[in-house]
């Protein structure tokens, strides 16, 4: 199983961590959310081929760290993935709204430009102007929405836009995410658990946790757990082949 959507820069131990991941036989999609944090980040991915490192400028950084798109455009060409980048509507960052959507718009169209990549994105409180970018750049490659929290129109949307969707212990905890994730067409559904930052029983979710998420979605879809993960496992085939 790969955990889709995890910050292993951020965890006090982050060599353990990636140490553990690559051990425990798993996989894992580690987000950046600076271009800065780039080279450093991907140490931990170094001779550990279970460790794929995303590039991203985080939609919460994006009003401060404009400036670094032009180290963005430099590092792209060293990897097929890209995040955690999207667009973030809460209050408290309406002032950067508009350099969060240059910023947005531009990562989708190097990524355009490249040819297209994998991409993680952060569609808190945004998700229908999420989708109006990828609207404008639809050659920007397979998206990957993490945690979504839009409407039921906005997640049909999404869907008929092609997007997947990771899903983690976190997001099932709630009715809404529940309900969202029981609307998703299931060969579109990844699992993230979002540690450190995303907490489950009051500790910071590790890789190795998304076991959590492949049991709630076993529930959810009325199957065994087996037969979820191995549901996931090809989904995981199939967006990495693409
Ligand atoms: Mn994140």
């Amino acid at each position: 199983m790969i955990d889709f959507h995890c910050h292993l820069d951020l965890y006090s131990e982050p060599f353990a961590i990636a140490a553990q991941v690559q051990e425990r036989g798993m996989g894992a999609l580690s987000v950046t959310t600076t271009p800065a944090a780039w080279q450093g980040t991907k140490r931990l991915g170094a001779s550990r081929p279970a460790i794929r490192t995303a590039l991203g400028l985080h939609p919460q950084l994006a009003g401060a760290r404009e400036h670094e798109l032009a180290l963005f455009d430099r590092f792209l060409p060293e990897t097929r993935f890209v995040g955690e980048v999207g667009l973030d509507g809460s209050p408290e960052l309406l002032e950067s709204w508009d350099a969060q959507v240059r910023v947005f718009d531009h990562v989708l169209a190097q990524c355009e430009a490249a040819g297209g990549k994998v991409l993680s994105v952060h569609s808190r409180r945004a998700a229908t102007q999420v989708l109006d970018c990828l609207d404008r750049h639809p050659g920007a490659g397979a998206v990957v929405l993490h945690w979504f929290s839009g409407t039921k129109a906005e997640l049909r949307r999404a869907v008929d836009l092609g997007c997947w969707f990771s899903v983690g212990p976190a997001m099932l905890n709630g009715a809404r995410g529940r309900s969202h994730v029981a609307d998703l067409p299931r060969e579109r559904v990844l699992v993230e658990t979002d540690g450190p930052f995303a907490q489950y029983e009051r500790r910071p979710l590790r890789p190795w946790d998304v076991v959590i998420a492949v049991d709630r979605l076993a529930k959810l879809w009325g199957v065994g757990a087996t037969s979820a993960a191995s549901a996931l496992r090809s989904n995981e085939t199939s967006i990495l082949a693409s």
